[in-house]
């Protein structure tokens, strides 16, 4: 069975540590890799390496540094088929759904391409009397990403090329379930030519992000996952000095306004509920229809919908959705399942009792829709992260627009409607970091910065395009005067334009 490698200062490296973590294909169920749960040690070893390769990195032209991002991209773009693929493997999604992630994430590349000119300053000619300011953004030296398992490549790619373009050098530790995404990505870019040292990746679990966040030459760290995680990594980094980019799990609402399309809004909220199996953060998990006669056509058209999802391994073309990502996760949402029903929700389809042929052991379960869902309800209040969708019935856009406010999380949202008054004054309300109207599915461009409000999010900033750059950067402000002008005698009142 293969054993995954840490990659330190370029070369792969057989962790020491005696603890292991199984990697699955969830399609099958079967065990297809082992992966080191690296110590704190080996961490100290990766730091070691990029912060020698941050002193010449940090000062490599930004041009020098486009340059080789430009070969980056051009090697994930030649690879994304051979990507996906890995993807598909270890986290389940189907081969397109994995191709769609691949490009979005090649997009950030794309992005840091541009690199000299985000760095570029500001510049104050005679600020004073020959006295001229300029401010630009400096590197912060090592940064570490952290990230979750349902978007293998797509959130590494997120975090490490626009840490790195800006000058800083990286540490990677990418999910325990799916780390094989990371590992080719980390071939590709030694292929590229980046300097040994530039982006290391470590394997590991709690114990390594222990480490990075205690470790004093670590500077910054971007985390990706689940709620409680994010806050345990954004007050334990801040705790020790660091900046902290902590994003966190979602609910996502979709209101249906009673003018809306009803078809075409449900066609949305299949993709948006069920596609990779409801394993993204931007997945829609509650629907919201409002006025009683729209929530039922919306039922009426999404129950025969549900039932009729092509469900199947990557390797199926014709699949829409494929297994969850292990059999500890599909245990979790069937208990969900099991709470909405018993805490009197109508389960209009049951994904219960879902089997494949000849993939018994497969994590796959049948898409699931729940109508007349409340607020109290456990299946409302938690993160399902599955194919569970849950319809939210309300009386007015008022009720909508209240019941979407008074919930911790705010990553996402969209609104289907045609009229123009209304989705403007969603857009201006609405109390959620990514909104999309007629658009199920909001995610920013890489030019654009991702990120939600609330318990979404801890820290200032969100992730790639500016917020990216400014995350990733210190501001730094020079005043100078020129030619040497300094009058005799010392002035001891606060310097003024007079
Ligand atoms: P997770 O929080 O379990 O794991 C994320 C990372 O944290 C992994 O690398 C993991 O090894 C590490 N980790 C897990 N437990 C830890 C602990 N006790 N101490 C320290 N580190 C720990 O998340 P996941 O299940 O891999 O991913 C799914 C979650 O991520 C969902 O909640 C989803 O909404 C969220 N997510 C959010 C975004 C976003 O942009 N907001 C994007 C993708 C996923």
């Amino acid at each position: 069975m293969q054993r995954l490698d840490n990659v330190i200062a370029g070369k792969r490296k057989p962790s020491a540590s005696k603890r292991t973590a199984p990697v699955f294909n969830p399609a099958t169920g079967e065990q297809t890799a082992e992966l080191p749960l690296s110590t704190a040690a080996e961490l100290g070893d990766a730091v070691a390496a990029a912060k020698a390769a941050f002193a010449t990195w940090s000062v490599t032209p930004p041009l020098r540094r486009a340059a080789l991002m430009f070969k980056y991209r051009d090697l994930i773009e030649k690879n994304a088929a051979r990507i996906a693929t890995i993807i598909s493997q270890e986290h389940g999604k189907t081969h397109s759904d994995a191709l769609g992630e691949v490009q979005r994430g090649l997009e950030v590349i794309d992005f840091c391409c541009g690199i000299p000119h985000l760095l570029k300053g500001e510049f104050s000619r005679n600020a004073g009397p020959s006295i001229d300011t300029h401010s630009d953004r400096q590197a912060l030296g090592v940064v570490a990403g952290i990230t979750p398992f349902n978007f293998p490549i797509m959130v590494p790619l997120w975090m490490f090329p626009v840490a790195i373009a800006c000058g800083n050098t990286f540490i990677l530790k990418p999910s325990e379930k799916d780390p094989s995404a990371s590992m080719l990505a980390s071939e590709l870019f030694q292929e590229a030519g980046f300097p040994d040292g530039v982006l290391s990746i470590v394997h590991g679990d709690k114990e390594v992000v222990d480490a990075i966040l205690a470790h004093p030459d670590i500077k910054a760290v971007s985390f990706v996952g689940s709620t409680p995680i994010a806050e345990y990594v954004y007050r334990t980094g801040t705790h020790t000095g660091k900046r902290v980019q902590a994003l966190g799990g979602a609910k996502n609402h979709m209101v249906i306004m009673p003018d809306a399309d009803i078809d075409k809004a449900a066609d949305a909220l299949m993709g948006a509920g069920y596609g990779s199996a409801g394993e993204r953060c931007m997945a829609v998990s509650v629907a919201v229809p409002v006025g009683e006669e729209p929530a039922n056509r919306l039922v009426e058209a999404l129950a025969p919908r549900v039932r009729a999802l092509k469900i199947g391994p990557a390797s199926d073309p014709d699949a829409e959705m494929g297994p969850v990502v292990t059999g500890d996760h599909l245990r979790k949402i069937l208990s969900y399942i099991d709470s909405g029903a018993a805490q009197g929700a109508d389960l209009v389809v049951d994904g219960r009792g879902f089997k494949l042929q000849g993939y018994e052991k497969g994590y796959f379960l049948g898409g699931t829709l729940f109508d007349k869902v409340t607020p109290q309800m456990t299946i409302y209040k938690e993160e399902i992260f599955g194919p569970v969708l849950s319809v939210v019935r309300t009386k007015s856009y008022a009720d909508a627009v209240g019941l979407i406010n008074a919930n911790d999380y705010a990553n996402g949202v969209a609104i289907f409607t045609r009229d123009g008054d209304a989705a403007r004054d969603f857009a201006d309300r609405i109390e959620v970091g990514m909104v999309g109207i007629n658009v199920a599915i909001p995610v920013p461009v890489a030019y654009h910065s991702f990120g939600g409000w609330k318990r979404s999010i801890f820290g200032d900033h969100a992730i790639y395009g500016a917020e990216g750059v400014r995350f990733n950067t210190r501001l730094k402000t020079v005043t100078s005067r020129w030619p040497e002008d300094i009058k005799s005698g010392a002035v001891f009142n606060f310097p003024t334009l007079g």
